[in-house]
């Protein structure tokens, strides 16, 4: 019960994190991660996997955590799997 209330965020919550957040997107840097044949960022570490939370990652940068829509867009996905 409290993992998935956890999850969910308030209202209040969403606009203190964009009051927070500082997001501009930087583009990744992505090169071989040749032990996993996966594509990976050099600078934030990203492993592009083929799948939607990785390919939403991609699209918005570097600080893609930063990004407002980052726990909503986290929480949506994941819920599918549930
Ligand atoms: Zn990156």
């Amino acid at each position: 019960m409290n993992i998935i209330s956890s999850k969910i965020m308030t209202h209040a919550d969403m606009q203190n994190l964009q009051v927070k957040s500082k997001y501009k997107k930087v583009g990744h840097s992505f090169g071989l991660l040749k032990s996993v044949g996966k594509q990976y960022c050099h600078k934030c570490g990203l492993i592009a996997l083929n799948n939607e939370i990785s390919r939403w990652a991609v699209g918005k940068g570097c600080n893609y955590h930063e990004h407002t829509a980052w726990i909503t867009t986290l929480n949506r996905l994941t819920k599918m799997r549930n």
